[in-house]
């Protein structure tokens, strides 16, 4: 494997510094930095996908032919990286990443044109409605039940989804419900796009631990979702399910921001009063754990070009994505514990008024990076849970990759 970058992407990692030394704005930057949660607030998310997208950026990882950019998957890379060590908000990956792929994978070419351009430009907003109540690590019990309308226009469906993030702030659900209980359960489920703005739809908030509303409980009694608008055939639901768990939890290289996180943390150790010569960052217990963060983030970077260079090939990435998801969601909870640990009492704020940013914003004790750093550690738990947990993740890998 060649880990080195041709002349070409070195051009392209330059065209990529200097758009966003140009786009990015102290604003955004600012807005993507005080965001405890993995998803940044609409309006920071909006604005910076609308300047993604008058550059022709928002579909970074799309097929050309729809809209996309049609990079390879080391230049995607290259673009993550830049993206991170910039401190650019992350885009929501519930349309980008998430839907759009199995629309292109599995939709048709009418529901390509329908929905593909929305999510690009982001005038329309998806939730993810996969988990229930009863059904979450063992999705496929679930038991959401979509009823074909007399007239075989649409389904009526009944049931309801939880933790479904954004679900608040989203024009349309991709929905995995029950269209035929007599089967073996895996085999009675499709996947179907509702509207969310209709009358079977009500949706509570959740609040979090963090404080944060991210999640909410929506509860669907008789929602209508148009055949036309069911994703693949009736049945296949479990299939295109699992295609869109690979791209969760590999769709994206993690180990970029988590690097420029620890970089932000050992220069605010540098600059924190205390420990020895008067800074922190000269002790070495605090050396030690920060170079144990880097040599992690460092290898997880190796795993996931390994990974890019076996996409770049053609391959998918299997339960390697599995991998990824799990080494980098404990590092993401390492970090963050850390960053409780560095600021002390300061660090112990927990404040909770929304957005940490712009006007409104409560006035931190001691710095706003002390302030970020509870709330950033309690929403940080949801890694280990969120696209499938740790111990799912291990159950993949023992099964897939060391055959147990
Ligand atoms: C912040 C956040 C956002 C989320 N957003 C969404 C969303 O947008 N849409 C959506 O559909 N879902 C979402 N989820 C839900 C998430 O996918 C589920 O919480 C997750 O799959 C776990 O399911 P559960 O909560 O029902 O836990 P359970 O499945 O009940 O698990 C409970 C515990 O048992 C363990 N366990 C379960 N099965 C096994 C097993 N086979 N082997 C070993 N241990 C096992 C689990 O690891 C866990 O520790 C979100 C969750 C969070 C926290």
């Amino acid at each position: 494997m060649n880990m080195a970058f041709s002349d070409e992407e070195l051009a392209f990692r330059d065209e990529v510094r200097a758009f966003l030394a140009a786009e990015l704005s102290d604003h955004l930057r600012e807005g993507a930095r005080c965001t405890p949660s993995v998803f940044v607030e609409p309006d920071i998310g909006d604005e910076w996908q609308r300047i993604l997208h008058a550059r022709g950026w928002a579909g970074y990882n799309w097929p050309a032919e729809h809209g996309g950019t049609g990079w390879d998957p080391v230049k995607r890379y290259i673009f993550e990286k830049e993206c991170a060590l910039a401190g650019a908000p992350a885009l929501s990956v519930l349309g980008l990443k998430l839907v759009a792929p199995v629309i292109i994978a599995f939709g048709t070419p009418e529901q390509q044109q329908r929905f593909l351009p929305r999510i690009l430009d982001g005038s329309e907003k998806w939730c993810q409605g996969y988990s229930e109540p009863e059904a979450g690590s063992d999705l496929a019990s679930l038991r959401t039940r979509a009823v074909l309308a007399e007239d075989g226009s649409c389904y009526h469906v009944t049931g309801s989804k939880i933790w479904t993030t954004h679900a608040h702030h989203a024009d349309w659900m991709f929905c995995l419900a029950r269209t035929n209980p007599d089967v073996k359960p895996q085999a009675g489920i499709s996947f179907l796009l509702l509207p969310m703005h209709q009358p079977g739809i009500s949706i509570r908030p959740i609040r979090t631990l963090a404080g944060d509303h991210e999640v909410n409980q929506v509860f669907l009694d008789g929602a209508k979702a148009l055949v036309a608008h069911r994703i693949g055939a009736e049945g296949q639901g479990w299939e295109i399910a699992k295609y869109l768990l690979e791209n969760e939890r590999g769709g994206s290289c993690a180990a970029p921001r988590l690097l420029a996180d620890i970089a932000a943390l050992r220069a605010a150790a540098m600059a924190e009063p205390g420990g020895v010569n008067g800074a922190w960052g000269h002790s070495e217990a605090v050396q030690l754990r920060l170079a144990r963060l880097e040599l992690e983030a460092e290898a997880l970077e190796v795993t996931e070009l390994r990974i890019l260079a076996e996409l770049k090939a053609g391959r998918r990435p299997g339960a390697q994505a599995s991998l990824v998801k799990l080494v980098s969601s404990v590092l993401r909870q390492k970090i963050d514990e850390f960053a409780v640990d560095l600021y002390g009492p300061l660090g112990l704020q927990a404040p909770s008024e929304r957005p940490l940013y712009g006007n409104s914003a409560p006035e931190p004790v001691g710095s706003r990076a002390a302030q970020l750093a509870t709330p950033t550690y309690l929403n940080s738990r949801a890694w280990s849970i969120f696209g499938g947990t740790n111990e799912v993740q291990k159950g993949i890998i023992a099964k897939s990759v060391l055959g147990l």
